[in-house]
């Protein structure tokens, strides 16, 4: 689900702090910069940093493409004088210079975000090395398997196994690998980045993933547990409900074990085939008065090559912006599938579009806003309009084809059927991530009960028992021992799943202004394309979520806009599916 924007080994962060160590001395003591030198050197860290970005962004196309080796680490060498310490030190005093206007501060703000990321990025890129190889070279035994199975295969498996015992199966194995390999390097890592945290002056990397990802956790985790109440009983029935018609049987009986085969709605698979991916795409841009160009009058590059080496989830590359855009696929049909294209389809217009010539605006900040953008391309597929439409473009395309290739349509209670699966996964993703995920990283990063503390009353130094604690209620089913100990492969770096559960709900904000400006088929009307493109994308990565909330009309950014869709999706299906 993530943009793959490849800044770094690790990933983001930011601070607001002081060197660590010292005591605070009042301001005026500390000489203040001298604004020409420092121009000229923060110019130099930038042109530093982009040539960088632009090599790491093209190696790591070619490694996902074309399964190239990778040698990130390679390129970082003989850069610790840039992600150090002091040029962290020089943006925070760089942000307070008098004369500068919000745009040159939030620019540096980025700059300093970037820099401190990639100087927890470059200590511990070892551990992501370690941990790759780890991965790489851990392979199990299944009884049903001639062969040792690579430990990389197991979870595409899992998703196409039809044995729930062989599941189970794939999934102790599995388990086995996180104990006794990965886990015990994450643990090192973990250590390492609270030093690191403290290092650079905060009081805890949860405080310093906050500064970066420009969030009051306190606050959102808050109104998250609102949601939560507030539609938990709901989402135990739709649950109980689609467990037993995708699974065929009764919620009780499911485990984590089941959850990939489960996403996978294997009933839906036929009404997806991989050829209509990116023409189902272009269909719904085009409708939009949008195309594939980028507003440098280059074309978005999409690679749908079979190739052998490619890996095959797709992902979004912003090379360079909005100039080079690239998109990576490997069609293999399924509703998943074109969620996730149309998700990393949402990243490429937001970049192609972009009009703003500082490079921070275009490659820095958090992924917020690019994510809303995304997942807002991607919940096309809940809605009953658009389904509609995809009915249309089914039936135009078997046109073209002998009968015995057509693609099967969809009737009107398959839609519905649809419509409601899909909104239990938006259901399920925000008590994954703006839920279980915050309250338990805030657990496991050493952020302290002031976080975690109304949430949670469980032991605090025992993450693999708080994760098993914390997952089952959001999920709705019990984890067991064994699978719980995904407790330290399943972390996002500096709390991406901040990123993603703001977007949850902007996604939503942005579908209900189209909707309500444009009507229910906004998608068929060029002026909301236009919208988006004018008012939206060409602002980059600049703007917060809170920015774009504003500019969509929304007061911020709250759950109710989220509510009121999934409890209006879910009649509609219930009307489809004849049961009201
Ligand atoms: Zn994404």
């Amino acid at each position: 689900m993530k943009v793959i924007k490849m800044l770094g080994v690790g990933a983001l962060a930011a601070v607001v702090a002081i060197s660590s160590g010292c005591s605070k001395k009042p301001e005026q003591e500390k000489p203040a910069l001298d604004a020409k030198a420092a121009a000229q050197k923060y110019d130099k860290i930038r042109e530093e940093m982009k040539a960088l970005y632009l090599v790491q962004s093209i190696l790591g196309w070619y490694v996902r493409t074309n399964g190239e080796r990778s040698v990130f680490e390679e390129t970082y060498k003989g850069r610790e004088s840039l992600f150090s310490k002091e040029n962290v030190e020089f943006f925070n005093e760089y942000m307070k210079m008098e004369g500068l206007n919000a745009d040159d501060r939030r620019a540096a703000k980025y700059m300093r975000n970037a820099l401190l990321a990639e100087f927890v990025a470059i200590d511990t890129a070892h551990f992501y090395d370690k941990v790759n190889d780890a991965e790489a070279s851990a392979t199990v035994k299944l009884e049903w398997v001639g062969d040792p199975v690579p430990y990389r295969q197991l979870d595409s498996m899992k998703a196409n196994e039809t044995d729930p015992e062989r599941r189970r199966a794939l999934q102790e194995a599995e388990a086995l690998v996180w104990k006794e390999s990965l886990n015990p390097i994450l643990a090192k890592e973990e250590e390492r980045i609270q030093e690191l945290a403290v290092e650079i002056g905060y009081k805890s990397f949860v405080e310093l993933s906050e500064e970066y990802r420009e969030i009051n956790l306190k606050e959102f985790m808050a109104e998250t547990q609102k949601f939560f109440d507030e539609t938990d009983e709901m989402y135990g029935e739709l649950f109980a409900a689609e467990v037993q018609e995708v699974m065929g049987f009764p919620a009780e009986k499911f485990t984590r074990a089941d959850i990939l085969y489960f996403a996978a709605v294997p009933a839906f698979q036929k009404y997806f085939p991989a050829e209509l991916t990116i023409p189902a795409f272009e269909s719904l841009i085009s409708g939009m008065g949008i195309d594939l160009k980028t507003i440098a009058g280059t074309e978005i590059t999409i690679d749908d090559e079979i190739r052998e080496k490619k890996n095959p989830r797709a992902a979004c590359f912003s090379i360079s912006v909005p100039d080079d855009i690239r998109v990576t696929v490997k069609p293999s049909g399924g509703i998943p599938d074109f969620e996730t294209f149309f998700h990393e389809g949402g990243h490429a217009l937001h970049y192609a579009n972009t009009n703003l010539d500082k490079w921070e605006f275009q490659q820095l900040g958090n992924n917020a806003v690019t994510e809303g953008y995304a997942i807002f391309m991607e919940n096309i597929w809940g809605d009953y309009e658009w389904l509609l439409k995809y009915r249309e473009i089914v039936r135009e395309h078997n046109k073209t084809l002998p009968a015995s290739k057509r693609v099967p349509v969809m009737s009107d209670a398959e839609i519905g059927k649809l419509i409601r699966n899909r909104v239990l996964w938006k259901m399920y993703m925000v008590r994954r991530y703006n839920w279980a995920k915050l309250i338990y990283e805030t657990l496991l990063h050493g952020g302290g009960a002031e976080y975690f503390g109304p949430y949670y009353d469980g032991p605090e130094n025992d993450p693999h028992q708080a994760y098993r604690r914390i997952f089952s209620k959001a999920y709705g089913f019990e984890l067991t021992e064994n699978e719980a100990l995904r407790f330290r492969t399943d972390v996002d770096s500096f709390f991406y799943a901040a990123d993603y559960a703001r977007a949850f709900l902007l996604s939503e904000q942005i579908e209900e202004k189209l909707r309500k400006d444009f009507g229910p088929q906004w998608f068929n009307d060029p002026r909301a394309g236009e919208f988006v493109k004018k008012q939206l994308w060409a602002l980059g990565n600049k703007p917060s979520s809170e920015d774009i909330s504003k500019a969509v009309g929304a007061p911020d950014l709250n759950y109710d806009i989220f509510t009121s869709r999934i409890r209006e999706q879910l009649a509609i299906a219930d009307r489809l599916m004849g049961k009201k």
